[in-house]
């Protein structure tokens, strides 16, 4: 099953047509697309025994993020061996960096973001998770049962804040507006062959910049949710950025910063793509 926010409402993919839930369930189910997350469950059966109409075809510009007002939003960081490589770190034991993207920063599938005057503004492609059932202490083999679905994300990042300071500012210098951007909409764990191991990049401007396989996580999804869900409740419609493969632009010699013009495309196999244009 697919769902996604078209301009602000809870639609159903099928497709490329999307069905309006709130008209399609006779208001069973709000129109605002974070609200199906606190009835994620009855929402799922719902959907999979409803006789739905065909639906209207979605102008992928309408698309907004799939999980637009999180309670919480998880990064983590250097959760694949090859970029805490070339991030110049060690691999993390015990637990991976965890920091949060401020809600400022969220956005849908297809957007121009701006890049901050004098900013280092560098790229990262990553699974993302939303939580379906609040997750407390949950053991790692029944973690999946917690998680609503897959989406695409860009964990856009500015370096030089991100770094600035005796304490790094991770969460800041992730946070600015746009740099968040999810979608294009959110597929259930079901969809897949195997969740576990999808491949995703990404490209600027054609050119190949990241390339690897979810199943290279250091700390897989069923990890992530287990060892949050052990310090602190996961709430349904909560995010988890899951880390990012080899190839950003803090890794290259020399580094490589995004510019107005660039247009970067990513992708996650099953999934779909994000297209970011930046602007100065
Ligand atoms: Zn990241």
């Amino acid at each position: 099953m697919r769902i996604a926010n078209l301009a602000g409402r809870l639609v159903l993919v099928r497709g490329d047509r999307a069905v309006d839930v709130e008209q399609a369930s006779g208001g069973m189910f709000a129109a605002d697309p974070q609200a199906v997350y606190a009835r994620w469950p009855q929402f799922r059966a719902w959907a999979e025994a409803a006789d739905l109409p065909e639906g209207e075809p979605i102008a992928a510009a309408d698309l907004g993020s799939p999980a637009p007002a999180p309670a919480q939003i998880f990064g983590i960081g250097l959760n694949y061996r090859d970029h805490a490589g070339e991030s110049g770190f060690d691999v993390p034991e015990g637990l991976p960096p965890v920091f949060t993207k401020f809600r400022a920063s969220i956005a849908g599938p297809v957007t121009q973001v701006r890049l901050p005057e004098g900013g280092h503004t560098d790229w990262e492609v990553e699974l993302v998770v939303v939580i379906g059932t609040e997750a407390r202490d949950v053991p790692a083999e029944r973690a999946w049962e917690h998680v609503a679905g897959l989406t695409v994300g860009q964990d856009l990042s500015e370096r030089i804040t991100q770094f600035q300071g005796p304490a790094a500012q991770f969460s800041l210098g992730k946070s600015l507006p746009g740099f968040a951007p999810t979608g294009p909409w959110l597929v259930t764990p079901d969809e897949f062959a195997d969740p576990d191991d999808l491949a995703l990049g990404c490209s600027l401007n054609g050119e190949k910049m990241q390339d690897g396989r979810t199943s290279e996580l250091i700390f897989p999804v069923s990890e992530l949710v287990s060892r949050l869900s052990a310090l602190l409740p996961l709430y349904a419609g909560d995010v988890i950025f899951t880390g990012t493969p080899a190839g950003v632009g803090l890794g290259r010699t020399p580094p490589r910063w995004l510019v107005p013009g660039d247009v970067l495309v990513s992708e996650i196999e099953g999934i779909g793509t994000l297209t970011q244009t930046f602007v100065g």
